[in-house]
């Protein structure tokens, strides 16, 4: 029954459509029009039936005749059919009348299946009980599913601009920016004097830098679309670790900070190491930026036993001696563009103090923690940036890939050898 035409023609008309003047049925008229909608859009019937069965139990307790009930649903049909009649052209519009219609036919049998059930129900119990409890509320939870239907599809397209956004603007800037770094390559080779010299170092840091974020926008794009393919190895997580801390020693001797790996005893993998890699390299990334001069940085980790749902797995927690993060924010700092605090703050580099990012790193860590089958969360007592609470991000992978529905998975086998060289000089 999904048709995205027909779902958003409807919610075009709602202004028009979706009330009616009777306001002994409106409540149910505005209830079923939005759980329409939801059926259109995405093809579920849990709203529409609870709606339903509201407005069954209902009319039985008010003494409504069955076809009275089914007269509301009727009337909203033929005026849909009106309109579209109208306004479409016949091709199109027979397509959108058809899959109207299938909604119709299920409206009516769960309309009639429920009325029925509702009339034998109220024939056992007392009437007058019954009658006056679901007066009080059963319309009370017609209001609610169509607020909560409504409320639902507004975010489901809040999320899906952010995606489409993503998506356009990173594959948009792709191309003049491989061309800003082309020209910057050709004028390095160039004998420039110093001054030009140094201009043209900057706009290549600076391009540089956009390519890191635009390549952040894509993965999250991929992540979002399920274009992501892992390439899954073998991974020896103290080895990716270490080997990130040792890429980060700088950032970490420049902030006067300390960072310890204590891994010893966990099993390989299968996961996709480049992957892996970036994963915790954000992490520690954001543990050196959100931790003041001289803190200090713990890598540790353990295996966690298969239960009867969950399989057998590592779970990796990086703990720094930084700001902490409020209750509120611990779950939605992995949302897409989310940044604690003031989002004025222009970036400044990986690893400033409190430097602000544009807010990626953690949506794509977790969307590549997830589409691996495992989980990711933060832990903190709290923000301050006086006593420095500090904070734990835990990560939980499976120790044999369950990659997410969507996420498509490449294996490959290589003599360890030529695999510990690989990896290392593509992680340099
Ligand atoms: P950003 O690009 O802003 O760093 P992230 O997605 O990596 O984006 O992080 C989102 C927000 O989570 C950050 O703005 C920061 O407020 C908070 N955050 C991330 N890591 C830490 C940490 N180790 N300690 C405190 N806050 C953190």
């Amino acid at each position: 029954m999904k048709n995205k035409r027909l779902a958003q023609w409807l919610q075009d008309h709602l202004e028009m459509l979706g009330h009616i003047d009777d306001e002994k049925d409106n409540t149910f008229h505005v209830a079923l029009y939005e759980s329409i909608i939801d059926v259109a859009l995405n093809d579920e019937t849990r709203m529409l039936n609870s709606v339903l069965e509201s407005a069954a139990a209902h009319a039985v307790a008010i003494g409504r005749e069955l076809t009275d009930l089914l007269d509301v649903s009727q009337r909203l049909r033929s005026r849909i059919w009106e309109r579209i009649g109208e306004e479409i052209d016949p091709e199109p519009a027979f397509a959108m009348l058809s899959d109207l219609d299938t909604i119709f036919v299920h409206i009516t049998r769960v309309t009639i299946d429920t009325y029925q059930e509702g009339t034998k129900l109220a024939l056992a119990a007392r009437a007058s009980e019954i009658s006056r409890l679901y007066t009080d509320s059963e319309q009370k939870v017609m209001e609610y599913a169509a607020e909560v239907v409504r409320a639902n599809r507004e975010l489901a397209q809040l999320e899906q601009a952010k995606t489409d956004f993503i998506s356009i603007a990173a594959h948009e800037l792709k191309t003049p920016l491989t061309l800003i770094q082309g020209y910057v390559n050709i004028l390095s080779d160039l004998q420039l004097g110093d001054q030009a010299a140094s201009l043209a170092g900057g706009i290549n840091r600076g391009a540089e830098r956009m390519g890191v974020i635009i390549n952040d926008m894509l993965d999250l794009s991929a992540l979002d679309m399920n274009t992501l393919i892992l390439i899954i190895e073998t991974v020896n997580l103290k080895r990716t670790l270490g080997l990130i801390v040792d890429q980060l020693q700088s950032s970490l001797t420049e902030r006067n900070q300390t960072a310890e790996v204590n891994l010893n005893t966990l099993p390989e993998i299968e996961a996709d190491g480049r992957r892996l890699h970036q994963i915790f390299k954000h992490i520690l990334y954001n543990a050196i930026k959100y931790t003041p001069d001289t803190g200090h940085i713990t890598i540790t980790g353990q295996e966690v036993a298969p239960t009867r749902t969950k399989p057998a797995c590592v779970q990796i927690t990086i703990a720094d001696t930084g700001v902490g993060i409020a209750p509120e924010d611990r779950e939605r700092i992995f949302e897409k563009f989310y940044r604690v605090g003031d989002s004025d703050l222009h970036s400044t580099g990986q690893t400033k103090f409190m430097g602000a990012g544009p807010g990626l790193g953690l949506a794509i860590a977790k969307g590549l923690v997830e589409a691996h089958g495992g989980e990711i969360h933060a832990e903190s007592p709290g923000f301050d940036m006086k006593n420095f609470p500090g904070s734990r991000f835990v990560v939980t992978l499976p120790v044999n890939v369950r990659p997410r529905p969507g996420i498509q998975i490449e294996r490959i086998t290589r003599p360890k050898l030529e695999e510990a060289q690989e990896t290392e000089a593509d992680h340099a």
